[in-house]
């Protein structure tokens, strides 16, 4: 990059709301970002209610824009030029970042986080904007400008900017609120656990490896999608527990109308006992209200009702596309839609039962020893760390 930037100036929305706990959270999100930009980052300090970081002035832009994108509790952040609070320079330093830019019409905008400067906001914006249609023979339009000058001026510096980069949001990572999704390949369960570490959860995930699914590639994909996701947060498990055995039980002994039922009440007692090992507080599934067939309140209810853990749906109220145009922005997209072999058809008949009781489930789960079954399943389960 010919700017050279050599600051970040980061912006958080909902931290600010946060009263007396502010300075945790803030603390928090400084935290995060020295641990994901390790070496990359010289300094980064809280300046006047936002966070700002030195970098080197020869750093990979792209390779840092690309890691604070995905920082939950970072809103939105600018690379920038420091300077100090002092008129003359900041005038220099306008004319000296745009230099290079391509653009018909700017405008100025800037903000006083620290009333230190005597100057207010207005009288910068009218300065500045005189000095780079001078130079520049530029015009200025505070409506929708080609191009806009941000000054953010802080307590004891001023920085320049002129892209303003949307992040996550949300709030910080925290490494004791967790919380166990359960993974399938599909659009949806990435979009689900996402959703929770935007909210500041860090996320295990599970994966139920099926019968009928090609083991290499179906791993491969699950740890491809689990790899993604694992660029929100610091510290990333994935259990995969083979299913097959259980799966093999539930086709002898359960009514095709209602083995899927059966298979996902399973899949939540053994990721219940996974959730107590990691001290997780919740599980997390990627159901969608009557998207399919077992997602019928009615079966949501019967499938839900003994779990050990209570049970988040963060995509209850999302319809499809809503789901899939945030799994494009999150990257899982394209892993999602390769292809793998979803649950067998033994799991899906023509004509699933769309409103099982909870009763019939149980009475159905009596032919196992429920027990020994996920017990042996935690037991088998490979852990995968990234
Ligand atoms: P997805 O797109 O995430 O696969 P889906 O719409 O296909 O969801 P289902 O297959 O009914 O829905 O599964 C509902 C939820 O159950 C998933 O979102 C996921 O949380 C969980 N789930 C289903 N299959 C598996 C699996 N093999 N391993 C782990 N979790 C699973
Ligand atoms: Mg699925």
């Amino acid at each position: 990059m010919k700017e050279n930037f050599d600051s970040i100036v980061i912006h958080y929305d909902e931290i600010g709301l946060k009263g007396k706990n502010r300075t945790h959270f803030e603390n928090k999100l400084i935290d995060n970002i020295k641990s994901k930009l390790k070496t990359i980052s010289k300094r980064c300090i809280r300046e006047s209610g936002q966070i700002t970081i030195t970098i080197d002035s020869k750093s990979n832009i792209e390779k840092i824009r690309d890691i604070l994108t995905k920082i939950p509790g970072i809103a939105h952040f600018s690379f920038a030029k420091r300077s100090e609070l002092d008129l003359e320079k900041i005038k220099k330093q306008s004319i000296a970042i745009i230099k290079e830019k391509d653009f018909k019409t700017f405008k100025v905008d800037t903000k006083r986080h620290d009333k230190n400067f005597r100057i207010k906001s207005p009288e910068v914006n009218a300065i500045i904007g005189a000095e780079i249609n001078e130079t520049y023979n530029k015009e200025v339009d505070l409506k929708n400008p080609d191009l806009t000058l941000k000054i953010d001026l802080t307590s004891r510096n001023s920085y320049l900017s002129y892209e303003d980069i949307k992040g996550v949001g949300g709030l910080p990572t925290n490494k004791k609120q967790k919380v166990v999704a359960l993974l399938s390949g599909g659009f949806d369960s990435p979009v689900a656990a996402y959703l929770m570490m935007k909210r500041g959860c860090e996320v295990i995930f599970v994966h139920f490896q099926n019968q009928n699914q090609m083991t290499g590639s179906v791993q491969d994909k699950i740890i491809q999608l689990a790899k993604q996701l694992s660029k929100f947060q610091l510290n990333t498990k994935l259990y995969i527990v083979p299913f097959e055995k259980l799966q093999k039980e539930i086709i002898m002994k359960v009514h095709s109308t209602l083995r899927m039922l059966v298979y996902r009440r399973f899949m939540i007692k053994i990721a219940s006992k996974i959730a107590a090992e990691n001290r997780a507080r919740f599980l997390v599934v990627g159901d969608s209200l009557s998207q399919v067939a077992s997602q019928t309140l009615e079966n949501l209810e019967s499938t839900y009702k003994d779990s050990e853990k209570h049970i988040f749906s963060p995509l209850i109220g999302m319809d499809k596309k809503e789901i899939i145009a945030i799994s494009r922005t999150i990257g899982t997209n394209d892993i999602s839609a390769l292809p793998y072999g979803d649950c067998c058809s033994y799991f899906l008949p023509k004509h699933p039962e769309l409103k099982a009781t909870a009763g019939k489930l149980q009475f159905m789960e009596k032919e196992f020893d429920i027990g020994s079954l996920v017990e042996e399943a935690v037991k088998s389960a490979k852990l995968k760390e990234f």
